[in-house]
């Protein structure tokens, strides 16, 4: 973020609140390159941050009162005294803010009432982690405000424990990771079991590649309930295949533990979470490498996989994903959760004009929504930023 954005927000700060902020993070979004639906399995992610986030700018308040407000939400800041602070006291955006608060005074870190004030450029619930981008730069804020030693992973937890417990998303620490730990230049290469990280260099420009993502704007319906019910599937075949997650079923056990389960749909579940984890551990070796165009056919895979056997794809993804790769691409595939939210799209950096044109013109042959695309580059996570003025 740029110092004229960085005194944008103190502006916007001193317009909602009255007074200057005395501290301000910012939190980048992020694509996942590959590894989807695998964290709750305890298995490996890839994500990328990206040049786009949410900014916080904190003010401490000697009232214990929190007042929250978003550039992004028209109307009076959202008011609470932090002592009443429990899940189910606050809903909606500002509950992203305020579970933040809650979850380090949870764990006994002395936080007391605030002004705070975010703003953000990643779109909402498009599968780029608004969210934890949100929660990433309140959580090192207020940290940086009350003069908390908190790591980079401790910071991230807590702000994963707000989404979770505070929130009531049921998410991975994927998002959080990358929000905190990514450095430019590089994906974070994440065992979500012994969270262990490894920042694995992507230099696009440097193999005139572009990653381009498209946001195809689809509309989400049934994400929730969806995401709890692979969840609660892929926790019944671990128990059926008796290991404490389906990170234990290695590429080579993928038969035996086929052959082990009744019910087909757990079958395709499984099948998904235990070759997503092999397409992430050889997209990290190609990488390491350095041959970058050979990970492309490994992120078509992945989206095949996520669209035929684990059900979360929905046809704009996929029309997407088709006519990027009927237009060159090296290799596409949804990103996030699925059901909606946007396709990443592995590409030769002179072809992602005529890419671009080749999906949109795909949408408006069905009649859709223009889709959105931009290209990213691996950016660094969390940053303070200067609101002193
Ligand atoms: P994603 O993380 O993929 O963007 P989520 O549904 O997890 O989608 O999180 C989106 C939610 O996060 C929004 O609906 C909103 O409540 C909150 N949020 C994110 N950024 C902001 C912001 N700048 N201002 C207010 N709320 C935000
Ligand atoms: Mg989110």
């Amino acid at each position: 973020m740029t110092a004229a954005a960085a005194a944008g927000l103190a502006a916007r700060f001193v317009g909602r609140f009255g007074r200057a902020p005395q501290v301000a993070w910012w939190a980048p979004g992020r694509v996942n390159l590959i590894g989807e639906h695998t964290d709750y399995n305890d298995g490996f992610v890839l994500p990328l941050a990206i040049p786009y986030g949410v900014a916080a700018a904190v003010a401490a308040r000697p009232d214990g009162v929190l007042r929250v407000a978003s550039a992004q939400v028209p109307g009076a800041p959202v008011e609470v005294a932090v002592e009443a602070l429990a899940p189910g006291a606050v809903s909606g955006w500002a509950a992203y803010i305020v579970g933040v608060v809650w979850a380090l005074r949870a764990e006994g870190h002395p936080v007391g009432g605030a002004d705070v004030l975010v703003d953000g450029d990643v779109p909402l619930g498009a599968g780029l982690s608004s969210s934890a981008a949100l929660g990433c730069a309140v959580a090192a804020a207020l940290a940086d405000r009350g003069g908390l030693a908190l790591p980079r992973p401790e910071l991230a937890r807590l702000a994963q424990r707000s989404e979770n417990a505070f929130v009531g998303a049921p998410t991975g620490i994927m998002d959080q990771s990358a929000a905190l730990l990514a450095t430019a230049g590089h994906a974070l290469f994440l065992d979500t079991r012994t969270l262990a990280a490894e920042q694995v260099p992507l230099d696009l420009p440097g193999h005139h590649l572009a990653l381009l993502v498209v946001d195809t704007r689809a509309p989400h319906a049934l994400v929730d309930g969806a995401y709890a019910d692979r969840r609660r599937t892929c926790a019944a075949a671990a128990r059926t295949l008796g290991v404490p997650a389906l990170r234990d079923v290695p590429a080579g056990g993928l038969d035996a533990a086929l052959a082990a389960l009744a019910d087909p749909v757990a079958r395709r579940r499984v099948r998904h979470v235990v070759t997503e984890n092999d397409r992430v551990l050889r997209t990290v070796d190609l990488l390491r490498r350095g041959d970058l165009r050979a990970v492309g056919p490994l992120l078509t895979a992945s989206h095949e996989s996520l669209r035929d056997d684990y059900e979360v794809s929905v046809p704009r993804l996929d029309v997407a994903v088709a006519a990027a790769l009927a237009a060159g691409a090296l290799g596409a595939r949804v990103t996030g959760g699925g059901f909606g939210g946007c396709v990443v799209v592995l590409v030769a950096a002179a072809a992602v004009p005529s890419l671009a044109a080749a999906v949109a013109d795909a949408f408006a042959a069905h009649g859709w929504d223009r889709p959105r695309p931009f290209t990213v580059l691996p950016t660094a996570g969390a940053h303070p930023l200067d609101v002193s003025g």
